[in-house]
Formats: C-alpha cells, sequence, structure tokens
C-alpha cells in the first residue's frame, strides 16, 4: 500500500473481470493511473469501456480482480467506506447531464458541497466561482431545462469538479452535444482538471478528443488490447496550446501490462 502511495499510483487495476450471469464483459483488464494523468478509454461499442467505469468509480464490484483507488484495496472495504471514500475521490459525468430539472444551475452545482456538509454560504461562494469560471455567471439561476446543451454539461462538469475530486470519470461526455459545442466542452474539461490536477479517465468514441489525452487504453471485447501513449507525456509534461507541438499523431504503442 505504501508502494502504490511513493509512485503516486492513483488507480491499480490487477486481472479485473467483471461478469452479468453467464455474460463475462471484462475479461482481466490491468493497467495503472497515476495521479495527475488523462487517459482516454476507446473501444468499439459493448467492449466493456461503461462497465470499466462503473468498476472504476465504485458503481459496481469487480466479479474477480484486485482493484485499488488511492492506496485503498476495494474489495476490501464494506459499503459505507466505498461510498465515502467514492464521494471524496470521484466525480462523475457522463453523456446526459443528469442535473435535477427544479433547481437553479447554481443550487444543482451546490449539492456535492452539501453533502460534505460545507456551509451554506461557503457552498455558495464555491459554486457560484466555478460555474462563473467555466463562462455561466449569467446563468446561475436559471433552471437547466432554461439553458442549451453546452451550458447543461458545463453545470454538469461543475457539480463533478465543484469538491475537487481526485479522479474525474468521464463517459462519453460530448456524445450527445453537436461537434462544435462538444469540442468547447471538451476544451473546458482539459482545462478545468489540468488547472486542479485532477486525473481524468474519459471514455471517448471521438478521436479529436481521445489524442488530446496522455494516454489511452484500447478496449476490444472486454479485454486491454493496447495502451498508447503520447510521445511527449513519457518525459515532461507536454507544451500547452499547441496541437503539433503535443505530438498528438505520434502515437507509439506501449506493452500492455
Ligand atoms: P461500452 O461502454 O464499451 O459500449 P458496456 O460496458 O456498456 O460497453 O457494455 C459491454 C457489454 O456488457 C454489453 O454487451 C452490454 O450489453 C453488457 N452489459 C453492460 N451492463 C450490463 C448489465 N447491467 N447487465 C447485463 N449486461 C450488461
Ligand atoms: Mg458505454
Amino acid at each position: 500500500m505504501t508502494s502504490t502511495l511513493m509512485q503516486n499510483v492513483l488507480v491499480r487495476a490487477q486481472g479485473l473481470q467483471k461478469s452479468f450471469g453467464p455474460v463475462e464483459v471484462l475479461r482481466g483488464v490491468s493497467f495503472e493511473i497515476q495521479a495527475g494523468e488523462k487517459v482516454g478509454v476507446v473501444g468499439p461499442s459493448g467492449a466493456g469501456k461503461s462497465t470499466l467505469l462503473h468498476l472504476l468509480g465504485l458503481l459496481t464490484p469487480p466479479s474477480r480482480g484486485r482493484l485499488e483507488l488511492a492506496g485503498r484495496e476495494v474489495g476490501s472495504l464494506n459499503d459505507k467506506e466505498a461510498t465515502r471514500l467514492r464521494s471524496s475521490t470521484i466525480g462523475f459525468l457522463f453523456q446526459s447531464h443528469h442535473l435535477l430539472p427544479d433547481l437553479s444551475l447554481l443550487e444543482n452545482v451546490m449539492i456535492p458541497l452539501f453533502l460534505r456538509r460545507l456551509p451554506t454560504e461557503e457552498a455558495h461562494v464555491r459554486a457560484r466561482g466555478l460555474l462563473t469560471r467555466l463562462g455561466l455567471g449569467h446563468r446561475l439561476h436559471h433552471r437547466p431545462g432554461e439553458t442549451s446543451g453546452g451550458e447543461q454539461q458545463r453545470t454538469a462538469l461543475a457539480r463533478a469538479m465543484v469538491a475537487e475530486p481526485a479522479l474525474l470519470l468521464a463517459d462519453e461526455p460530448t456524445g450527445n452535444l453537436d461537434r462544435g459545442i462538444g469540442r468547447e466542452v471538451e476544451s473546458t474539461i482539459r482545462e478545468i482538471t489540468e488547472a486542479h490536477g485532477t486525473t481524468l479517465v474519459l471514455v471517448t468514441h471521438d478521436e479529436h478528443l481521445a489524442s488530446h489525452m496522455d494516454r489511452r487504453l484500447l478496449i476490444v471485447d472486454g479485454r486491454l488490447e493496447k495502451i498508447d501513449c503520447r510521445p511527449a507525456a513519457r518525459g515532461r509534461p507536454p507544451p500547452r496550446g499547441e496541437p503539433a507541438a503535443l505530438g498528438v499523431t505520434g502515437w507509439g504503442p506501449l506493452a500492455a501490462r
């Protein structure tokens, strides 16, 4: 456990399997994710990407194998401990925003802070600050239904990030948006996770989005087929801003462990 923390490994999966009845969806997947890394999870529909994300998010237990999150072996946790670890460590962003329709954007973003028992005034200040930073300062008191798809998804991002989780799990977060709006939301996700040093695991069909990650895990038929690594990410952090300088076309295979 100590060595995990010393290496700064946030997620360690060893031989993760998940079955639903007789159907084996994940067939023994192993990898590590360092704190602060941005990892894209790619692969065909039905390959098991969302199932893997659910396991990482402690939404469902593995059928077999070992999963460590922030130095804790997940299999050893009872329900209460798993819930506590999830709410203290993980933010979720899905394809649908899942905002509560009768609350304002501001109130929606305050919810995770209430769950952490932050005083109302502090929760208000933090939620307002983050929404304003995400360009939604003029929409604070609107309900989700009165805002655009991009604004709704940016609000969901604010709700996922407001408690500053160590890990953001995103499952096709731009899948419901027009391409242009999707790109805006996607760069917002990158900016905000970079600014907070948040580890990002993002499932996507979008090559453009995947190419901006430090690494991508290719899942095919429940197996980890390949771990691709952007060359710049192996040494120092890549320069910001210029796609050409990021080496986004220069994927090099890295042995899957
Ligand atoms: P992906 O996200 O890569 O498209 P999923 O992880 O959603 O794939 O699903 C992988 C396979 O697991 C699919 O065949 C799906 O039908 C099956 N599956 C996912 N969740 C369940 C479940 N709760 N019960 C039964 N089968 C499931
Ligand atoms: Mg999926």
